[in-house]
């Protein structure tokens, strides 16, 4: 059959259909929208931005700005939407939220080639190239095909604790060593003296913190299971001293004692370029988070890949279910795309949403899958969610941290990531000329 169908006209669902529409193949579009509504959802419109109105950064040398470019240059509607939909915000590219999903919603119900269908779907088809895309709030009825599908590799919770970059830690505050010097200095501590743990306790106990929606807490279970520290410390002034902040078998050598409490980092790549405040989930407010994180020696110039979070979220394990190219190993028919395969974003769910369109083209005519090179933003995210070895996989976004180095190393941070986005393009560019898509 040459008609795909795809689960699902959000900020994926959209993109996927699109690729596949003009490919020259039938779409057969599936969206529950207004016939009923996720917990978030408002409007009737496809590709709706469900919280904030920004796509991020628009500079092609930050990491947000190059991923849109990528896209652009893979044929994005979404991006093409966002141009004309454009609202002043600095250097940020923010959209008129209600024009931009008219503008999207129009460009596919009025394609030849795409079918809308209105309804809930609750079964995933059996047969046939097929593109999930229901996102972080997937109904009910679907997760649990999906599911068992996935052998219930799938969370509804997402709780994850802040990453920072190596480079922006304060070394001079911080040393590598594991508990009791088991394993291979594989953490990286941040010491604190009593002061220091007073002044950063009283801040995170009376910081501010982000509203809880009821669908965030629509299992208590999962809740308790992850408490914020922020909740912890909150039980008593020595709470966590005894719990993730806990010193004992580590001895700071530039002091050569216990510490009084310590943060210790674990590494979140390969490369060891990310690492995470280990037991530090958290549902602060993500400026109280840098500020009061600050207040830890080791974090005061912190750069955050990511903030902690903590709000349902429907996710795949996805490094033990997909490939590069967004299908499912044992049903390669079958694709994933957006936020729940692990990807963090509105532009990121976008750009997955193009890839899986593209490949289940691709699957559709025999030819081998597009796996971009991971020097690109849509191949480094996608290597993430395909081959992310951590042991606690979390939905990323886009950053410089996740690219493979370049060497010599380039100091200057600017110029660096100006260096990241040249290769970037001009390794997409080759790629998709190799892959006879570009001339
Ligand atoms: P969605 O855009 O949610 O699209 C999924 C679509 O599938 C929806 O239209 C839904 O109605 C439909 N659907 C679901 N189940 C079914 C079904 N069974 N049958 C048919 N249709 C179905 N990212 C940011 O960059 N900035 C933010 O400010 C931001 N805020 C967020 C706030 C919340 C509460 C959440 C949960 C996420 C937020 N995100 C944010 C993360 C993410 O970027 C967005 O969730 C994004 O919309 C994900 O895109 P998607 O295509 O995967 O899913």
């Amino acid at each position: 059959e040459q008609t795909v169908t795809v689960i699902g006209a959000g900020l994926a669902g959209v993109e996927a259909a699109w690729q596949i529409a003009n490919a020259g193949y039938s779409v057969r579009l599936h969206e529950m929208k207004p016939v009923k509504f996720s917990p978030a959802h408002k409007s009737a419109g496809f590709a709706e931005l469900i919280c904030s109105n920004s796509l991020k950064a628009a500079r092609i040398d930050s990491a947000a700005g190059l991923l849109k470019e990528e896209m652009r240059r893979l044929g994005s509607l979404l991006t093409t939407c966002a141009e004309e939909a454009r609202v002043p915000a600095g250097g940020a590219l923010a959209v008129d939220r209600d024009l931009f999903s008219e503008m999207a919603t129009e460009k596919i119900r009025s394609h030849p080639n795409v079918e809308v269908i209105t309804g809930e779907v609750t079964d995933i088809p059996e047969t046939g190239v097929t593109v999930i895309a229901s996102g972080p709030l997937t109904s009910d009825a679907l997760a649990e095909k999906i599911t068992s599908l996935c052998g219930g590799a799938l969370s509804f919770f997402d709780a994850a604790a802040p990453i920072v970059t190596r480079e922006s830690l304060d070394m001079e505050h911080c040393f590598t060593a594991s508990r009791y010097d088991k394993g291979d200095d594989d953490y990286i501590n941040c010491p604190m003296n009593k002061e220091e743990y007073e002044a950063f306790y009283e801040a995170l106990v009376t910081a501010e913190r982000a509203p809880i929606h009821d669908f965030d807490v629509m299992n208590p279970k999962v809740y308790e299971g992850c408490m914020p520290i922020e909740v912890m410390a909150q039980r008593g002034h020595d709470t966590i001293r005894f719990g993730p902040l806990k010193p004992v078998g580590l001895r700071d050598p530039r002091t050569g004692r216990r510490p009084w409490a310590v943060v210790q980092l674990r590494t979140e790549n390969k490369e060891k370029t990310l690492f995470n405040l280990v037991g530090f989930q958290t549902n602060l407010k993500f400026p109280e988070q840098k500020r009061v994180f600050g207040l830890i020696p080791g974090l005061r110039n912190a750069e955050y890949m990511r903030y902690g979070v903590m709000h349902r979220n429907t996710f795949l394990d996805s490094p033990k279910l997909l490939n590069a190219d967004f299908s499912l190993r044992e049903r390669p028919e079958l694709f994933f795309a957006g936020q729940m395969t692990g990807v963090e974003g509105y532009m990121e769910s976008a750009a997955s949403g193009i890839l899986a369109g593209i490949n289940a083209v691709r699957r559709l005519e025999g030819k081998t899958p597009l796996i971009l090179p991971e020097t690109t933003m849509m191949g480094a995210l996608a290597g993430h969610v395909a081959h992310s070895e951590s042991k606690d996989f979390q939905p990323m976004g886009a950053n410089f941290g996740i690219f493979p180095p370049i060497e010599p190393h380039i100091r200057d941070k600017r110029a660096r990531y100006e260096a990241f986005a040249g290769r970037a393009l001009d390794d997409l560019d080759t790629c998709l000329a190799e892959n006879g898509m570009k001339d």
